[in-house]
């Protein structure tokens, strides 16, 4: 997935990059880990079943900690802690929404305060290059969590004209007991996504994070307790999908549950919520997202753009350009080049700020991957570099670039969530709209074209949820982000991320005739 300022560093002039780099606090390469255990009720817990799982340093395979392994009696004590804090009189419920505000900006000051540590340990645990880390993840948390502490006092309801001697109005009210199930692309981003609007309109949480990278989430777990956040307010339990995550989705005192990761995933979720409480549902999914390169575009920058829209986070964004669509007349120059830039890429130790490349998560999504690029061999793409796995211990892969690939390939049509980039030609905008839209995604896309009128008409012919036009992954705080089709429901961030973590209720009452 992600963001403007995913993209940043690499529109950073390159003399300019390293004075920026320069101002980044060295990282602590073994940072202590403070926290691996669950936390309810603003306490740390061992898993009721008392067990626990490995966290992997993806840098060299080995295991950084045990962490408790939250499962369905973990949740259970969760959601109770969790509907105690939104009992009606509690100090949640009587929190002022200006003092909500208060409290996520004490937050943000707290993850500003040590956000060199967290970047490390985001490193360590997840292998981003630190800088990254530092310079992209957790600005956009604190911004985040600073965005959504302004809307805690500002999100009201309306005064309504209805017929008749009434006097209406609508109040946004919390939904309840929020469950968030968070992926491990970006652990500290998604849970800011995710925390900001539920904790700004007053909701409880009850959070599972991803069992690849529980580390640093557990971490905030620890500055929302210093912030002063009410127990049972923020409830986090590390785990795994099918016991932890699926108790919540099929919990009967889960009021919404909000999700991101797999489409796969999305389904069940979805699925769980229909047979349990009906409790509602909001999924932030998987992409297959097309990048349209026009003729007229300034090709050294839609080679750079297009780099960076596929290989960021070492291509683990659910938002990812993985169909670079170029039309004929460029075509050959575009591939050449982006051939070029993808062999340029520096791939290894996540701590070292030379490398804009570190390791795959796990083995899991690196076998997949390389699983992928062989089935684009035997498809018949052209496989134009990389390939290969790139270093002799952790999840290192080259940045690999197909061309001449086709549509209906399965490196075109599923996502590989990897280093992996397809390049496709097309002759005309029609055709390419056709071919853009022929997805069962619907997440992003983007166009680069010097003529605003095509970019526009493709803007607007394109179903998806965001278009960049002459950049990728702008993502801010304010602008809404989600999918059409199966790459979800509802939108996260903006304005409109607030809906789904709020009821409307409306009030009538009839205004009396006053006696004379
Ligand atoms: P990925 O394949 O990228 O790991 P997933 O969709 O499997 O993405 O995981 C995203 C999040 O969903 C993780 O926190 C994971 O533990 C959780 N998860 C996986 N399976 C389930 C499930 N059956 N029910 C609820 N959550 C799940």
């Amino acid at each position: 997935m992600l963001q403007s300022v995913f993209c940043r560093l690499s529109r950073i002039p390159r003399v300019r990059r390293y004075s920026a780099a320069a101002a980044i606090p060295a990282p602590s390469t073994q940072p202590d880990i403070h926290f691996n255990k669950i936390f309810i009720n603003n306490e740390w817990h061992d898993a009721v079943s008392k067990k626990t799982f490995p966290t992997i340093n993806p840098t060299t395979g080995e295991i950084i900690c045990q962490v408790a392994e939250g499962d369905k009696a973990d949740v259970e004590k969760a959601v109770k802690a969790a509907k105690d804090a939104f009992k009606l009189g509690s100090p949640w419920r009587l929190t002022d929404a200006s003092a909500r505000g208060l409290l996520l900006n004490r937050l943000a000051d707290l993850i500003e305060r040590d956000k060199a540590y967290l970047a490390s340990l985001e490193t360590l645990d997840n292998g981003k290059p630190y800088h990254i880390a530092y310079m992209v993840d957790l600005d956009l948390v604190i911004k985040c969590i600073r965005y959504y502490a302004g809307w805690a006092d500002k999100y009201h309801g309306k005064t309504i004209p209805i017929d008749g001697d009434y006097f209406c109005y609508t109040r946004h009210e919390p939904v309840g007991v929020c469950g968030q199930i968070i992926p491990w692309n970006f652990p500290l981003a998604m849970q800011s996504w995710k925390l900001g609007p539920a904790l700004a309109t007053g909701n409880v949480v009850v959070m599972k994070l991803a069992e690849q990278t529980p580390l640093t989430a557990l971490y905030v777990a620890s500055l929302i307790k210093e912030a002063g956040f009410p127990p049972g307010v923020v409830n986090i339990i590390p785990g795994y999908g099918p016991s932890a995550g699926a108790a919540i989705a099929a919990h009967m005192d889960v009021d919404k549950v909000a999700f991101t990761g797999s489409t796969e995933v999305g389904h069940l979720i979805q699925q769980a919520a229909g047979k349990s409480n009906l409790k509602k549902v909001t999924l932030e999914l998987g992409g297959k997202s097309p990048n349209i390169i026009l003729s007229d575009a300034d090709v050294n920058f839609a080679v750079e753009e297009a780099h960076t829209a596929l290989f960021f986070n070492q291509g683990q964004c659910c938002c990812a350009g993985t169909r670079t669509y170029v039309q004929e007349a460029i075509y050959d120059q575009f591939v050449e080049q982006s051939v070029e830039r993808a062999k340029r890429r520096t791939v290894g130790d996540p701590f070292d700020a030379k490398n804009e490349q570190g390791p795959q998560v796990d083995e899991e999504q690196f076998n997949k991957i390389l699983g992928y690029i062989s089935t684009g061999k035997k498809e018949g793409a052209k496989l134009l570099c990389g390939g290969e796995v790139a270093a002799d211990r952790g999840y290192f892969i080259q940045p690999t670039v197909f061309g001449d690939v086709k549509d209906e390939m399965r490196i075109a049509r599923e996502e590989i969530f990897g280093p992996v980039m397809q390049i496709l030609k097309f002759k005309t905008l029609e055709e390419v709209i056709e071919r853009a839209n022929d997805t069962k995604y619907g997440l992003a896309a983007a166009v680069f074209t010097n003529d605003i009128n095509k970019a526009h008409y493709i803007s607007h012919g394109l179903r998806v949820g965001t278009v960049w036009i002459n950049c990728y992954d702008i993502f801010g705080a304010q602008a809404p982000f989600g999918g059409y089709k199966a790459s979800g429901n509802g939108r996260e961030l903006g304005e409109d991320g607030l809906a789904a973590y709020t009821e409307v209720k409306t009030v009538t009452t009839k205004v009396l005739k006053k006696n004379s």
